[in-house]
């Protein structure tokens, strides 16, 4: 059978299979180079071959999937309703090896950020996001899970301090 896709086209579509170079994972990587970052991509021989790796900063990055990685308690963590075992085994296995990897890497000295998709779904979070990675990034914490309710926490906060002030 012949392929009815040029080679470049096949490349792209099992990028994006394979869930490397994602659009927010894009947007992120060039605000950070645009603020002066500098990193290392997919890097082998590092546990889990992280999205970014930032020596300098003793960092990783991970862009997550919310479905595939699981997100704790987002709208965009669904399950399909067919193939409910499939799904089960799918996810716990992807979730297991996420734990292994993130245990592995703290062990290792390594700070870890984990960016979830849904923080960036939008140009003002996505931006929000680089702002809080870039912090991060300038830190000492050892660990960062940014998802879109981060900022909510920040906002009930600036709203009970409104109505303390009262
Ligand atoms: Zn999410």
């Amino acid at each position: 059978m012949t392929d009815i896709v040029d080679s470049q086209t096949r490349s792209r579509m099992m990028a994006r299979i394979r869930g490397k170079d994602t659009k927010p994972e894009l947007f992120l990587r060039r605000s950070l180079h645009a603020l002066g970052f500098r990193y290392r991509l997919h890097v082998r021989g590092i546990s889990g071959k992280p999205d970014m790796v930032l020596p300098k900063y003793r960092a990783v990055i991970f862009v997550h999937g919310c479905f595939w990685h699981r997100h704790p308690d987002c709208r965009y963590a669904s399950t399909p309703s067919t193939r409910p075992e499939f799904w089960a085994s799918k996810f716990a296995a992807n979730v297991s090896r996420d734990n292994a990897v993130r245990s592995t890497l703290l062990l290792d000295g390594w700070r870890v950020a984990k960016i979830w998709e849904c923080a960036m779904r939008s140009k003002a979070g996505a931006a929000a996001a680089v702002g809080v990675v870039s912090e991060w990034l300038h830190g000492t914490d050892q660990e960062l899970d940014l998802g879109e309710t981060y900022f909510n926490h920040f906002e009930e906060q600036a709203e009970a301090a409104k109505l303390a002030d009262r």
